[in-house]
C-alpha cells in the first residue's frame, strides 16, 4: 500500500539551532518493551510525543514538534525513527510554546531547552523506570479532598488572599510584606481557595521557592494545610526515581500542588491555574549555567500565556518588580505588619567599626549585647558571608600571598581540615609551614570567615552552644537541615553563618542579629551590589523577632557593624524603609541608564589565553552592528581566571527589548559561523556584571 508518508519533525538536545526530520516508525510502538504498548498497526504521531531515533552513531531521545508531510531532505536520507513513546500524555502545546519561548529568548536551540527540561529517567532509552514510577503512583493512596482548618487572618491578610483569590485572568501580583508578616499564610490560603472554587481536580498551583533543603519549613506547611491533596516536589536534589514520578504526577494532573525551585518552571502543568513566586528577588531564580533563564520570568510569561494569576511575594522586591508595581502593571498587595500579634520589628542599629574597633571580628558593642541575651536564654545569630578561616594566608617578610596557581583568586584558609581551598575552582593545598617564597617561618591569616569568628566566640563564651552553618559545616546530604532543627529545638545559643542562614527559617527564641563585615558589598563594581546586600541583610534582620515579644522581655536588636553608618543604604536599614531605598536606587538606575531602564545580553568567552579570548569577542563585536544596539569593549572578567582557564566579556545593550532580541537572533547567526576554538556563550538579561 503507497500512501504519503508522515514525517516527524524532532527537536533533539544538540547545539544545532534546527529541527531534524525523521520517517515515522513502522509501528508506533514496536520498539516498547513493556506489553501495555500496542504491537502492530500504526498510531498517528502526535506533537510533544518523545520519540526514539538514532542520531548518528547514538540512539537517543527526541520530541516531536511538527508532523508534516514533506521534508526537504530527498527520502532516501532519511532515517527512519525508531519508536514513539506512546504509553504517556505528550506534552501540551502550551508547554511546547513555554519551550519555544525560552528558547527564542535566551538564544538557544529548542532541542537544548525542552530535552534538558525533561527528568533524566523520562529520556532513557528504557522505558522500566517510567513504568515502574506509573505503578508507584497508581498504588498511592486515594486522598481526602478537604484542606485542615486555617488559622484566622488579620485585615491586610485578608484583603491580599480576597485579591488572589478573586482574580480572573493574567493579573500579575506583588505581594508585599515585611519580614514575618505571613506571606506564606497568605499563599496557602488563597491555594485553597483557588482549588476549591476549580472543584474536584480540575486546578493545579505551582508554587517556585529558592532553595527547598534549606527551608523545609514551607514544604511541611503545605503538607499538613492539604493533607488530602497530592504535593509533589521537584528539584536538583531529588534522586532520579523521585524526580521522574513527581514530575509524572504533575504531568498527569494527580499533583494538584507543585512545590519547586527553578527547574519547576518548566514542569508540565496541564490543568496550573495559579503560580506563587515565593522570594521573588532571590537570585537563586536566576540559572547560572547551560540555559541561563530567569524562572521569575519565564513564570510570569507562562501566566500571561494561559491567561492565570501570578503572586510574587518578597519583603525585598527585585527592582524589575518594584518598577513593575509602581508603574501599575502588576498590583500590589501589602502587609507591612508582622502577623503574629505583639511581634515587632527589631530595632536596627548601626555599631561604628571605627570608634568600636572589633577584636577578631567582633565589636564590644555586640559582644555585650550576646552577654545579655545568653544571659536571659534567647538565641543570638551572627551573620558573615565568608566562609572557611581567613580569606587569605600572607607572609609580612616579603609580601607572599596564598594565590590560588589556577584562579585570579585566593587560597582560603581552612584551619579545621588544615587545608587552603580555592572556592573557585576546588583546588586544595596544605597550610605551608614556612613562606614558599622566603621560608619565613611567621606565615599568618588575614581576614576572617565564619570558623574563625568560631573560634573567637568560643573564647568568649565557653559555655555557650556555637553552632556554625556554612557550605563546609552542611556538605554531608541532609545535614543542613539537621543543624537547622537543633536550632528550632533550642539546642544551640549562637548561630553563625553565611547567606545559608538568612532565608525563610523561623527562630522562635531568636532576639539577637549581629551582621559582621558587609560593607565590601557597597562599593562593588557590580551596580546591584546595593539591591543584593538590602535584601539580604533585611532577609538576615528578619530572622530575629518573629515571636511575640517575652514578659519582661527586651525588644529584639539587629546590631550591624560598618565603617561607614552615613551611608543611605544602612539608614534605610535602620528605618525598615524599602520603599524609599527601591526609589534612590531606581531613580540612580534611570539616570545611568542601566536595568531596568536598559536591556542588556552578556557575551563570555573562555581560552587557554585570555589574548584569544579577547580577540574572539573583538571579532564578534565587528561582525554586525545595529543602529539600536550599544557595544562596549570586550574587557577580562573580574575574577579572569578560574581552573586555568581565561575569561572575557562583551556587554551589549539596548533600550528596546525588541531591539535586542532582533539584533541577538542576527548575531547568534553570525557567531555561530565564526570558526573559533574559544569556548563561548550568551547570556541575556545578565545579573552578574
Ligand atoms: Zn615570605
Ligand atoms: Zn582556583
Amino acid at each position: 500500500m503507497n500512501r504519503p508518508q508522515t514525517l516527524l519533525k524532532v527537536a533533539l538536545d544538540t547545539p544545532l539551532d534546527t529541527l531534524f526530520d525523521y520517517r515515522q516508525p513502522e509501528s508506533a510502538g514496536a520498539a516498547e518493551s513493556n506489553a501495555g504498548s500496542e504491537a502492530g498497526g500504526r498510531v498517528d504521531p502526535q506533537l510533544g510525543q518523545l520519540v526514539q531515533v538514532s542520531f548518528g552513531r547514538r540512539e537517543t531521545m527526541g520530541l516531536i514538534i511538527e508532523v508534516a508531510d514533506h521534508s526537504d531532505l530527498p527520502g532516501e536520507k532519511l532515517k527512519q525513527a525508531l519508536a514513539i513513546r506512546s504509553q504517556l500524555p505528550p506534552l501540551s502545546s502550551e508547554w511546547l510554546d513555554l519551550c519555544r519561548f525560552a528558547a527564542d529568548y535566551y538564544q538557544r536551540p529548542l532541542g537544548e531547552v525542552a530535552i534538558p527540561a525533561l527528568p533524566k529517567n523520562l529520556r532513557a532509552l528504557k522505558t522500566t523506570s517510567i513504568d515502574r514510577a506509573l505503578k508507584k503512583l497508581e498504588k498511592a493512596a486515594a486522598h481526602d479532598p478537604t484542606p485542615a482548618a486555617c488559622p484566622a487572618l488579620n485585615a491586610a491578610q485578608r484583603q491580599a488572599v480576597d485579591a488572589i483569590a478573586m482574580a480572573s485572568g493574567y493579573q500579575p501580583m506583588l505581594l508585599y510584606g515585611v519580614t514575618g508578616s505571613g506571606k506564606t499564610e497568605v499563599y496557602l490560603q488563597a491555594i485553597a481557595r483557588v482549588l476549591g472554587q476549580a472543584g474536584e481536580a480540575a486546578a493545579q498551583v505551582l508554587i517556585l521557592v529558592p532553595e527547598i533543603n534549606l527551608t523545609p519549613q514551607l514544604e511541611e506547611s503545605v503538607r499538613q494545610r492539604f493533607p488530602g491533596v497530592e504535593v509533589a516536589t521537584l528539584h536538583s536534589g531529588l534522586a532520579e526515581g523521585e524526580r521522574l514520578r513527581n514530575w509524572l504526577s504533575a504531568h498527569l494532573g494527580r499533583a494538584r500542588i507543585v512545590l519547586g525551585t527553578r527547574l519547576a518552571v518548566l514542569a508540565s502543568l496541564p490543568k496550573l491555574k495559579l503560580i506563587v513566586i515565593d522570594e521573588e528577588h532571590d537570585p537563586s531564580y536566576k540559572q547560572q549555567e547551560g540555559l541561563r533563564y530567569s524562572a521569575r520570568d519565564l513564570a510570569v510569561w507562562r501566566a500571561r500565556q494561559l491567561n492565570i494569576p501570578i503572586v510574587l511575594g518578597s519583603a525585598t522586591p527585585s527592582l524589575e518588580t518594584w518598577q513593575h508595581a509602581q508603574s501599575g502593571r502588576y498590583r500590589q498587595l501589602e502587609l507591612r505588619a508582622r502577623a503574629v500579634p505583639d511581634a515587632v520589628l527589631p530595632q536596627v542599629r548601626l555599631v561604628d567599626v571605627q570608634r568600636d574597633k572589633p577584636v577578631e571580628g567582633l565589636t564590644s558593642t555586640l559582644l555585650t549585647a550576646l552577654r545579655k541575651r545568653l544571659e536571659k536564654g534567647e538565641q543570638a545569630l551572627l551573620f558573615l558571608n565568608r566562609r572557611g578561616y581567613a580569606p587569605v594566608v600572607s607572609c609580612d617578610a616579603c609580601g607572599w600571598v596564598s594565590n590560588c596557581p589556577r584562579c585570579t583568586a585566593f587560597m582560603v584558609l581552612h584551619k579545621l581540615d588544615r587545608r587552603l581551598r580555592c572556592h573557585h575552582c576546588g583546588l586544595e593545598q596544605a597550610i605551608p609551614k614556612a613562606c614558599p617564597t622566603c621560608g619565613n617561618i611567621d606565615v599568618h591569616p588575614f581576614g576572617r570567615g565564619t570558623q574563625r569568628v568560631e573560634e573567637a566566640l568560643q573564647q568568649h563564651f565557653p559555655q555557650a552552644r556555637v553552632l556554625r552553618i556554612d557550605a563546609d559545616s552542611t556538605r554531608r546530604k541532609g545535614s543542613a537541615q539537621e543543624a537547622f532543627e537543633t536550632v528550632h529545638r533550642g539546642e544551640v545559643d549562637i548561630l553563625i553563618g553565611t547567606q545559608m542562614v538568612a532565608k525563610g527559617h523561623d527562630f522562635q527564641n531568636l532576639t539577637l542579629v549581629g551582621i559582621l563585615n558587609p560593607d565590601t558589598a557597597l562599593f562593588s563594581h557590580d551596580y546591584r551590589a546595593g539591591e543584593r546586600l538590602f535584601a539580604q541583610l533585611m532577609q538576615v534582620a528578619g530572622r530575629a523577632g518573629r515571636a511575640a515579644q517575652k514578659e519582661g522581655g527586651n525588644r529584639s536588636e539587629v546590631l550591624i557593624q560598618t565603617g561607614y553608618p552615613q551611608h543611605p543604604l544602612y539608614a534605610a536599614l535602620t528605618a525598615h524603609d524599602y520603599d524609599s531605598y527601591a526609589q534612590v536606587l531606581l531613580s540612580e538606575r534611570r539616570q545611568a541608564a542601566l536595568p531596568p531602564f536598559l536591556y542588556q545580553a552578556m557575551l563570555r568567552a573562555e581560552a587557554a589565553h585570555l589574548d584569544a579570548a579577547l580577540e574572539f569577542l573583538e571579532q564578534a563585536r565587528n561582525c554586525l552592528e545595529h543602529p539600536a544596539i550599544v557595544m562596549n569593549d570586550p574587557i577580562p572578567m573580574t575574577v579572569t581566571r578560574v581552573a586555568n582557564v581565561d575569561r572575557a566579556q562583551l556587554l551589549v545593550e539596548s533600550e528596546s527589548r525588541p531591539a535586542l532580541q532582533a539584533f541577538l537572533k542576527l548575531w547568534m547567526a553570525e557567531l555561530r559561523g565564526l570558526k573559533t576554538r574559544v569556548r563561548w556563550s550568551l547570556e541575556v538579561d545578565p545579573v552578574d556584571i
